[in-house]
């Protein structure tokens, strides 16, 4: 397996990397980044959660701090454009931590906002720019940036600058930049208008397909339970009472939190093995082969320890707290609908969680349907949206969209 240290990327990359804890490439990293360090171009064609910002941020980075360059009043060395305001923030804000140890200036332009600070920090110049095409061209005409010396230029999610009207602010501002760069186009599909985008600023690039992490979810049954922290055990032994659970991988966010879980379960009869990184290789080994050969139903872990298991036939995963990181939600439940097979996916989302699960639906583009079960006797947490929850009304009477909880 590729490893970051193979890539050869400056050290204070790799120790950003080390900082961010990242080890692995990830498949569209490992086949990116080498070319892109022999500075070709590259059409990608990924969606967000693949790992791509890194793939293209880090090479650039490198190239940027490895040939280091007084930065001309208003100039810009690296421009990405990216179609909204959220994904520049993300964007500008990956770069900043990959970077901590190159001192480079970066800034973030997007529309919807005083533009003063932001031709403050271009005033100086800057070695990454990420900006929405809108605004960009409002400060181009104003004369606050130009782009003359542009070096490295993305183009972040083309489709939705297509989707979104922004193709022909694109093309304007492409006119803009140097013939000589070093240009890398990202794309999650691929319609003529967008092909033909392609070919017409890209030269002779390396194409990099990769699929989706979220592909496998279209074939699981998605659903999340608004449930108190403190109801979450009794939540989970009325789940376990359905047959259907046939093997259940459950995910908690720390390791105090697994043998709890496993406890728990054993109070209520229900035979359940931990794994998690405090445990000896041996004990993980000897709790998956138990899972594996159904000796136990449920198998809990936390969201390190699970990365290596390759187990069939998970028929439910249940998040019993939801993963601070919403790339782990996607990763999660990948566990289950293994090879075509269809799977389930529970989600126990408390009060305090509410901004976990909005980041999640947020990162897969839907909003998660509420679990049409919703145990005997266990209220819905404050997190669930109104028509869920049994409030009443100042005065007493049933709120008319309340009241009606949700019944299997
Ligand atoms: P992106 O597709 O660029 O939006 O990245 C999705 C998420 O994956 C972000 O939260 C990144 O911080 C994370 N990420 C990117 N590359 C790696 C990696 N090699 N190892 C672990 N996490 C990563």
């Amino acid at each position: 397996m590729t490893s970051f240290e193979t890539l050869d990327l400056i050290e204070p990359i790799r120790r950003a990397l080390r900082d961010e804890n990242y080890t692995t490439p990830t498949p569209i990293q490992a086949q990116a980044i080498p070319h892109l360090l022999q500075r070709r171009d590259l059409l990608g064609i990924a969606q967000t959660g693949t790992g791509k910002t890194a793939a293209f941020m880090l090479p650039l980075l490198h190239h940027l701090a490895t040939d280091r360059r007084v930065n001309a009043p208003r100039s810009v060395r690296t421009l990405v454009l990216t179609p909204t305001r959220e994904l520049a923030i993300q964007i500008g804000d990956s770069a900043r931590r990959y970077g901590r140890h190159l001192a480079l200036r970066g800034a973030i332009v997007f529309g919807g906002v005083g533009q003063n600070p932001q031709v403050q920090v271009l005033s100086k110049g800057v070695d990454v720019l990420v900006a929405t095409p809108g605004r960009l061209l409002d400060l181009m005409e104003q004369g606050h940036v130009r782009l003359q010396d542009v070096e490295f230029f993305v183009l972040d999610e083309a489709d939705r600058m297509l989707d979104m009207g922004f193709i022909r602010d694109i093309r304007k501002i492409i006119t803009q930049l140097p013939k000589k760069r070093q240009t890398l186009f990202f794309s999650a599909t691929m319609p003529p208008a967008i092909s033909e985008l392609a070919a017409g600023i890209l030269t002779d690039p390396i194409r990099v397909e990769v699929t989706p992490v979220s592909s496998t979810v279209e074939l699981i049954d998605q659903r999340v339970l608004f449930v108190e922290r403190a109801d979450k055990r009794q939540l989970l032994a009325a789940v376990l009472r359905d047959p259907a659970v046939a093997r259940m991988l459950v995910f908690t966010r720390t390791k105090h939190g697994a043998n709890k879980v496993v406890e728990q379960l054993d109070k209520d009869g229900i035979v359940a093995e931990a794994i998690h990184g405090n445990k000896s290789q041996g004990a993980r080994q000897r709790a998956l082969e138990s899972f594996r050969e159904g000796k136990c139903r449920v198998l809990v872990a936390t969201d390190i320890a699970a990365r290596g298991i390759d187990v069939d036939g998970i028929t439910h995963v249940v998040n019993y707290d939801l993963p601070v990181d919403a790339e782990s939600y996607v990763h999660r439940i990948g566990r289950t609908a293994r090879a075509g097979a269809s799977g389930h996916a529970l989600s126990f989302c408390s009060s305090e969680e509410r901004g976990e699960l909005r980041d999640i639906q947020r990162l897969i583009k839907r909003e998660i349907p509420v679990a049409d079960i919703q145990p005997f006797g266990i209220k819905p947490s404050t997190a669930a949206p109104a028509s869920v929850r049994p409030e009443r009304a100042p005065g007493g009477r049933p709120r008319r969209s309340g009241g009606a909880r949700r019944r299997g």
